[in-house]
């Protein structure tokens, strides 16, 4: 009998990158090559399944794989209710409706009675029964963003990160379907069934997953100052303060959001600390 706990994750396209680099960083030693399908996990129970970044949610579905990588847009198109584990932090989108640039069309509401092309048919005709505004759509499977110069439709719906290349294709965005990550899903009876298992994989995604934005900060100070230092440092719960041999003189250890470190460390200085150092978290586990 094959025990082994099964994840599903994509093998082509823009959530292979992100997804290897979580996994590698989560400490789970496997090879991937392109041309296999599975990858046998050294170190832990599990057994890697590269598929289609579409055909993940059915292979999660049918049991094939107890977990599995996708994104929440295709999740929300696909119409199968998957239990998420958790939301993965990378594969930042949306789904949003755009309109030609110098079309009249400034809201959302102003596409009643017009076509609508878009690769996620399922999830905008629920938005636009949801915001009671009729329209047809016209699903379309690739190149949505040409769709109005072929004389297709008046709009699309597309998935876009930084909205830039909308606009290079001479669209102008109106509204938001919906905000779009990727995400961890599990098997209903996986989820169940094997519910420890399942739960050591999550804790090992998070501990990454919450480590990433964070940074630990190292300084020396002197102990006199340690009142205007700790109003600068929440950490995780509140800053580390351990004496030096050197009297007078304290370290302080303290975790903090990776963006603010830039604006922090004047004011750490300013307000008497030096030597500080900083330095990534590979986990934490809270
Ligand atoms: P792909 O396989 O590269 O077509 O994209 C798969 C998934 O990547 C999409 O379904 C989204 O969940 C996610 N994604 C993240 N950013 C973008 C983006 N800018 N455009 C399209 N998909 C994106």
């Amino acid at each position: 009998m094959n025990d082994r706990l099964r994840l599903a994750v994509p093998n082509k396209g823009r959530l292979v990158e992100p997804t290897l680099q979580l996994l590698h960083d989560a400490g789970l030693v496997f090879e991937s090559t392109d041309r296999s399908l599975v990858a046998r996990v050294r170190n832990f129970d599990l057994d890697i399944l590269f598929v289609r970044t579409n055909d993940v949610i059915e292979f999660v579905r049918d049991a094939v794989a107890d977990l599995g990588v996708t994104g929440i847009d295709l999740l929300c198109e696909s119409g199968v209710d998957l239990p998420r584990v958790r939301p993965l932090g990378y594969g930042q989108c949306r789904l949003t409706i755009a309109v030609p640039a110098d079309s009249p069309y400034q809201s959302v509401d102003e596409l009643s009675g017009l076509r609508v092309a878009t690769a996620h048919p399922n999830t905008t005709r629920s938005y636009f029964a949801a915001q009671s505004v009729p329209v047809e759509v016209i699903p379309i499977s690739g190149a949505v963003e040409v769709a109005p110069r072929l004389g297709l439709a008046e709009a699309i719906v597309d998935l876009v990160s930084s909205g830039s290349t909308m606009i290079l294709n001479g669209l102008r965005p109106i509204g938001d379907v919906l905000p779009s990550e990727a995400v961890l899903v599990a098997n209903p009876e996986a989820r169940e069934g094997r519910a420890t298992e399942l739960a050591a994989i999550e804790t090992m995604l998070s501990a990454v997953i919450a480590a990433r934005d964070k940074k630990y900060l190292m300084m020396n100070a002197p102990s006199v100052k340690l009142d205007e230092l700790q109003a600068l440092l929440p950490g995780l719960s509140g800053p580390s303060v351990i004496p030096l041999a050197h009297d007078g003189m304290i370290a302080i250890h303290s975790v903090v959001g990776a963006d603010e470190v830039w604006g922090l460390l004047p004011r750490l200085k300013g307000a008497g600390a030096s030597g500080i150092l900083v330095l990534p978290i590979e986990k934490i586990v809270q």
